[in-house]
């Protein structure tokens, strides 16, 4: 992935360029003590998931600051905007049927991220859909993992057919930020949830200098660690028989994201049933993945979209899957169901 190379040059360029001012001491050292730093970390629950951090600025008080402020856009995006389980929040404004199916008005944000999501169902042939919450809930793997998989049935043919008709992001209709969904369709964020949080989050980190948040499968990364390696991202082996089988190694700003279908399942009678669902046929997607990580350069938007590619990849399989990622110039690593690990885009 050219951008990718090219941004870790330009951190080379610069770490030398400290070295050459004259610094004393070793190389990534001089660069840090150069500046006073303070770091910041901690985490909290979001999204169902954790998110933690680790924030290097200035001065204690500017990380303190962002500290707040990434904490307190996460929870007005979950509580105000995307949360599906939350009353009151826009997704669950447009979720409520209504009677006569007129437009409903929705915020700015939520009307580019919901754009954001269509463009990707278009260009993914339908592999990636929000609209799929009837099926979501039809199927209830969340509900059953907070229950250890106790009494847990997986639902008849006929009733996801009959969810299925619900769905179909080719059914919403919108307009400037004026939106209608068809009677029953229940829009689903789960798969952007992590990235947009992300995205938002970056907005508040101008004072970082280095810095990582974690937020579930997705991953931001500021700069490189303090001490001046890269960030090394561990990619989770799916079989869960050892910690990790491959990793990433970055430095800049990266948006890194994994769907996998270890995360989140429940195992009934010998079949497990995962929470990413093939759109085509209502079932868990079967593609001979079982797990794919999209990196991006951190732009604006590209943490929603990374999360969104790599639960569309998920769903496309191996070679429809990799032609998606060069489209976006997106680097990949993919884990099949038989163990072997293809990346792509990535040095
Ligand atoms: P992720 O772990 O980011 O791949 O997101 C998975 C979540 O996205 C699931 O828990 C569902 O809420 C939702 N989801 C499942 N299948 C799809 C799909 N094909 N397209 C979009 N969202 C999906
Ligand atoms: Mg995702």
């Amino acid at each position: 992935m050219g951008a990718l190379f090219a941004s870790m040059l330009v951190a080379t360029a610069l770490h030398l360029a400290g070295c050459t001012a004259g610094e004393s001491g070793d190389n990534t050292f001089s660069l840090l003590s150069a500046g006073k730093t303070a770091n910041k970390e901690g985490a909290f629950v979001l999204m169902d998931t954790y998110v933690s951090y680790s924030l290097t600025a200035g001065s204690q008080q500017k990380a303190d600051d962002v500290c707040l402020k990434i904490t307190e856009v996460g929870d007005r995006l979950e509580n105000e905007i995307l949360s599906r389980h939350v009353a009151g929040s826009e997704i669950s404004f447009l979720n409520e049927p209504s009677a006569d199916g007129t437009k409903k008005g929705i915020s700015d944000k939520l009307s580019d991220y919901i754009d954001s999501c269509l463009t990707l169902s278009r260009i993914s042939g339908g592999a990636f859909d929000i609209s799929l919450g009837a099926l979501s809930d039809l199927w209830g793997i969340e509900e059953a993992v907070k229950n250890e998989g106790t009494d847990y049935f997986p639902p008849s043919d006929e009733d996801i057919q009959a969810a299925l008709e619900k769905t179909g992001y080719d059914k919403i209709r919108s307009a400037g930020s004026k939106i209608a969904l068809p009677e029953g369709m229940i829009l689903d964020m789960g798969a952007v949830g992590k990235g947009i949080f992300l995205d938002e989050a970056g907005k508040m980190t101008k004072d970082i200098k280095y810095g990582i948040i974690a937020a579930g499968g997705s991953i931001r990364t500021i700069g490189y660690k303090p001490g001046g390696d890269p960030w090394i991202i561990g990619i989770k082996d799916p079989t869960g028989q050892s910690g990790t089988i491959d990793s990433v190694e970055l430095t800049g700003d990266y948006v890194i994201s994994t769907s996998g279908s270890y995360e989140r399942y429940v195992e009934k009678d010998g079949v497990r049933y995962h929470h990413i669902f093939d759109p085509a046929t209502g079932y868990p997607a079967e593609s001979g993945l079982s797990s794919v990580t999209v990196v991006m350069d951190a732009e604006y938007g590209n943490g929603l979209l990374s999360d969104a590619l790599s639960t569309a990849i998920f769903v496309l399989g191996k070679e429809k899957g990799l032609e998606l990622a060069s489209e976006y110039d997106a680097g990949v690593i993919l884990v099949t169901d038989d163990g072997e690990i293809i990346r792509s885009g990535l040095n």
